[in-house]
């Protein structure tokens, strides 16, 4: 709140705003070069064999790659698991208006040198053997000081934009979310939950019951009320597990849940690559992210998707969130990199010694206090006190724009 008296707010907003557009100029510059034919273009393939959060996540990282070697990004949408038949045009707007996707015979392999090749066939982020370092968590440097002075999490805002050029509505998904959000009666204040549960559970993350995520969202309306009257505590719920939602009635009274019934029906293991699977998880995913606070477990891409784009909505909203498990990391990501400020002496087993100046390839937070990693160059792996580290910013070399 200190930002309102002393001003900052507004500067942050200014600054953060111009940012934004000159990104979006640039990217719209990019997409719809003047001569197609003669532009440097970089071909990616949508359909990777994963839900629609990871599917996203891919395409972002193809237009970052894009913008950051100055490539006109073509997205091959054909066949997309969720909607094979033109799905991608029949959601969001396509990304160029004047290239269109050519012979993938034509493209050459990515080899990371690639600079005088006219069209590149970039793969999967796991796939790619010289590992650039303009990616993810990697921001540009011409944007790094205004994104390190005004916002909690520079990367995030960079890929929530992009993530948000990507996806741009046509005026029908606009028209359906819009809906939706009235048919719902969402309204704000408003706390977002995702509850990740089905083929999740047991494989890449463990369960957690409705009790734990409630109680981030009684501690947020908690502070909420110390400033502001909260006449109701509304929740916006998106699950995979209907029974979630029915539970969270039944047990918390003093709450009003919202939820798309159909949309949570359709994630279903069993029908969710479908259309109509398609526009639950679009809808869940934007409604998240227009929530006032997210509660919800960053091992699940829908969550950190959310998150995201969350970015979009806010000038700064890196700390609108609790994860019940993983910290914040983009799948495939280069080395997520602490540095020691101060020293530290193990004081049980399990814990490592820190120098000052250490670097930590960063493994996870305990979210006790300590993360756990690995110092660099010393081979020691283990736990420390996170207030004894910094985060080191991770600038890449993304081509220069003028
Ligand atoms: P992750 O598996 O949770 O990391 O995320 P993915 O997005 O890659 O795959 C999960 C898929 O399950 C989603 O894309 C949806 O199709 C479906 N799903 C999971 N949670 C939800 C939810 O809360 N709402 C809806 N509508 N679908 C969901």
């Amino acid at each position: 709140m200190l930002g309102d008296i002393d001003g900052l707010k507004e500067v942050r907003h200014k600054k953060l705003n111009q940012l934004k557009q000159l990104l979006t100029d640039r990217l719209d510059t990019l997409q719809s070069p003047a001569d197609c034919s003669k532009a440097r273009k970089l071909l990616c393939k949508l359909n990777k064999g994963c839900g629609y959060g990871c599917q996203m996540h891919h395409a972002v990282y193809c237009l970052i790659v894009a913008y950051a070697t100055k490539r006109t990004l073509l997205l091959d949408t054909n066949g997309w698991r969720y909607m094979p038949q033109n799905g991608w045009e029949g959601y969001f707007k396509p990304l160029s208006t004047n290239c269109k996707i050519g012979s993938e015979s034509q493209a050459s392999p990515w080899d990371g040198h690639n600079d005088a090749d006219l069209l590149v066939h970039l793969p999967i982020s796991d796939g790619i053997t010289r590992r650039p370092s303009y990616l993810p968590l990697a921001i540009p440097k011409d944007m790094s000081e205004t994104l390190l002075t005004y916002h909690g999490h520079p990367f995030v805002w960079f890929v929530g934009h992009m993530m948000r050029y990507l996806l741009r509505w046509q005026s029908t998904t606009q028209n359906f979310i819009d809906d939706k959000k009235k048919e719902l009666k969402f309204d704000k204040p408003i706390v977002g939950i995702h509850v990740r549960r089905t083929d999740k559970i047991n494989s890449e993350a463990a369960l957690h019951n409705i009790e734990e995520y409630m109680v981030h969202v009684e501690e947020y309306y908690q502070k909420l009320k110390r400033t502001t009257k909260v006449p109701v505590k509304r929740v916006f719920i998106a699950t995979d597990e209907p029974k979630v939602v029915d539970e969270a009635r039944k047990r918390y009274k003093d709450y009003v849940f919202v939820s798309d019934a159909q949309a949570s029906k359709s994630a279903a293991l069993s029908s969710r690559y479908s259309d109509q699977s398609l526009r639950g998880i679009i809808l869940d995913i934007e409604i998240l992210a227009q929530t006032d606070y997210l509660v919800c477990t960053f091992s699940s891409q829908v969550c950190r998707l959310a998150y995201e784009i969350m970015q979009t909505y806010h000038d700064d909203a890196s700390q609108y969130f609790h994860s019940l498990d993983d910290i914040y990391y983009f799948g495939g990501q280069n080395m997520h990199r602490h540095k020691a400020i101060y020293p530290h002496a193990a004081r049980r087993q399990g814990e490592i010694d820190l120098a000052v100046g250490d670097i930590i390839a960063v493994a996870g937070n305990h979210w006790d206090g300590y993360s756990k990693g690995r110092v660099q160059g010393k081979g020691w792996d283990g736990l420390y006190p996170s207030y004894k580290t910094e985060d080191v910013p991770d600038i890449g070399d993304f081509a220069a724009y003028n």
